[in-house]
């Protein structure tokens, strides 16, 4: 495989850090615990759809859009980001959010990511939950269209095969970082929620016959939808890297029982795992992706699913926009 054949935009901050984290490890007094610091990204702060996105836009450009249409829930951290591109590139942006948690305060409806979707300059329309938001958005990219606008498409979380490239990217990247300081990973964990991170980074870590399994913490789906997602589009990304045939569907595990009540809604542990990020390591994390990611890591430490003695790289995808949409569940008494 050769990622400089596919078209990109060099936007990101590359390579993000690869650090460890003394206190966290220490706290815990399991694994060797290690962040790979994609929170750290750049394009509006930074995520995990920075990576993707440079080969998503790169692929509106080469096809002429002059305009970027997506979707996701109303703290979006894609839309976030989506927009901060399509500010860089001069093309306009427009953004469909789901209202996923039903909170009506306005920290969660118009502070956080909202705040700055509207700051980069896109437009935004809100639907409430359980819309059917892959066929509101191709009606409103039609009714663009028709007024003669070049409107891509990109969809939810920027996760298929192109956007998955990022993170085929990512896999690279963290091999060469581990390999010039003689780091052995054990085993990745990170936050998987729309699949395409996990998709890119089990197909690029299959191709590269690394042997480093991936852990994805789930935050929406059940287990069986989740992982045969990730599998499905981690095929489909190995197709595209001329690979097929490389991932097999046991590379593909995700563990779902962090998710608690819903898809953005912060369960204990995800308070707990902010926290202790927050205090003992000075890295913010957020309350529906990294905190959820966290908990898992940090409930494998203490379950002896880690063993002292592994290292384990905790990928940290980013999000902490989202904590201002959250005041309420946050703030201390
Ligand atoms: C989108 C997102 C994820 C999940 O990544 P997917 O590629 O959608 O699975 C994890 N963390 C954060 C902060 C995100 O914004």
């Amino acid at each position: 495989m050769h990622l400089a054949r596919f078209p990109r935009v060099h936007l990101a901050h590359l390579p993000t850090p690869l650090e460890r984290l003394d206190r966290l490890t220490e706290a815990l007094g399991g694994p060797e615990i290690w962040i790979k610091r994609d929170d750290c990204t750049g394009m509006s702060t930074g995520g995990n759809k920075t990576r993707k996105l440079e080969f998503l836009m790169a692929e509106a450009i080469a096809g002429g859009a002059d305009m970027v249409m997506t979707q996701g829930a109303t703290q979006s951290n894609h839309a976030r980001q989506t927009a901060a591109f399509a500010a860089k590139l001069g093309m306009g942006c427009h953004i469909l959010l789901e209202d996923r948690t039903g909170y009506q305060n306005p920290d969660y409806t118009e502070n956080g990511n909202v705040l700055l979707d509207h700051l980069h300059g896109a437009t935004t329309e809100l639907h409430p939950g359980g819309t059917d938001m892959v066929a509101a958005m191709e009606a409103a990219a039609e009714a663009e269209r028709a007024t003669g606008r070049k409107v891509y498409v990109i969809p939810g979380g920027g996760s298929n095969p192109t956007g998955a490239l990022g993170y085929v990217n990512c896999a690279l990247e963290l091999l060469a970082q581990a390999n010039e300081r003689g780091l052995v990973i054990d085993r990745l964990v990170h936050a998987t929620g729309s699949s395409g991170t996990q998709a890119g980074l089990v197909a690029g870590m299959c191709a590269l016959n690394a042997g480093i399994p991936v852990l994805g913490i789930g935050t929406r789906a059940p287990q069986e939808r989740q992982e045969q997602m990730v599998y499905d589009l981690a095929c489909r990304t190995a197709d595209k890297l001329g690979c097929p045939g490389v991932v097999r569907r046991e590379d593909v595990v995700a563990d779902t029982s962090y998710v608690g009540a819903g898809y953005g809604l912060p369960r204990e542990d995800t308070l707990e795992a902010i926290r202790m990020f927050a205090e003992l390591e000075g890295v913010l994390l957020d309350p529906v992706y990294s905190g959820k990611g966290a908990a898992g890591l940090i409930d494998g430490c203490r379950s002896g699913r880690f063993k002292a003695g592994e290292r384990v790289v905790f990928l940290h995808t980013g999000g902490a926009v989202g904590l201002f949409a959250y005041k309420g569940a946050l703030a201390r008494g």
